[in-house]
């Protein structure tokens, strides 16, 4: 498929007044993984919020096309709705909600809008149950609140189970690597790796270069000061490692 998916073009972003996006401009066709990396500052958040339709935001330049159509006027509930999907860096904790019932809603808002059949809780539980299986997820965090108690690596999983749920076109992963041990990194990255297809697209926000040894992207881009001021390959990451963001943010400053 030879279709952009995503098109952000020369994009501004301010928040309280404050410009945090300086620039941005990045192509994702679909079925491609991007990885956007970065110093802790650099607006790679911003970046996923503002993509997702965060409304503390205000776009001050420039556009975002998702298949071809400008999103900048549209809420966040119609961006889910075409798919977009962000993963939280920090999922928040709905006590005295049922995680099933919560997906079910989820799902069901998005069945409407298309048209599609409205599941009932038994049937939606048949639905579920397979995605549960297929990211390998214990069944029983359906059954409890949304994210209450759950380890870091079950929160993230449970991010996981939504993006799968909601077909994402685009899932926007933020810091899914944070705060997981090894193990829970692989686990997580093999769930990510099961569910992608030739048409999902999906961007790595990381710090670290370890996830993007389990989830091969197409692109590494590095972010400074709210603009991607280098774009590579998945050897990137390996230098990076080595080498420090410094050695590339030196080597484009002496370019210019
Ligand atoms: P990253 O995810 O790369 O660590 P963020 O996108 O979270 O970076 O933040 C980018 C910049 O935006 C930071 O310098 C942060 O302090 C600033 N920022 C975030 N929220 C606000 C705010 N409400 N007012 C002013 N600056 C903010
Ligand atoms: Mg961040």
């Amino acid at each position: 498929m030879n279709h952009n998916l995503i098109n952000i073009h020369n994009l501004h972003a301010t928040i309280n007044n404050v410009p945090i996006l300086q620039g941005i401009n990045l192509t994702i066709k679909p079925g491609e993984i991007h990885a956007i990396m970065g110093k802790n500052g650099s607006g790679k958040s911003t970046l996923a919020k503002v993509i997702a339709g965060h409304p503390s935001y205000n776009i001050t330049h420039g556009d975002i096309q998702f298949n071809g159509q400008s999103i900048l006027n549209m809420n966040p509930e119609d961006r889910a709705i075409k798919g977009i999907f962000l993963a939280f860096q920090y999922p928040i904790e709905i006590p005295g909600v049922s995680n099933a019932d919560f997906l079910r809603i989820a799902y069901n808002a998005k069945q409407k809008a298309y048209r599609q059949k409205e599941l009932d809780p038994l049937s939606f539980f048949e639905l579920i149950n397979e995605y549960v299986k297929k990211i390998d997820m214990n069944p029983q965090f359906l059954s409890r609140n949304v994210n209450e108690g759950f380890s870091g690596g079950e929160k993230k999983k449970n991010e996981i189970l939504q993006m799968i749920l909601l077909d994402s076109k685009l899932g926007i992963l933020d810091e899914i690597d944070s705060g997981l041990d090894i193990d829970a990194l692989k686990n997580i990255s093999t769930s990510i790796n099961s569910i992608l297809t030739n048409e999902k697209s999906v961007m790595i926000i990381t710090h670290y270069q370890r996830i993007l040894d389990y989830i091969i992207p197409n692109y590494i881009h590095i972010m400074e000061d709210g603009k991607i001021i280098y774009t590579g390959n998945a050897e990137t990451a390996k230098q990076l490692e080595k080498y420090g963001y410094e050695s590339i943010i030196d080597k484009q400053i002496s370019n210019n």
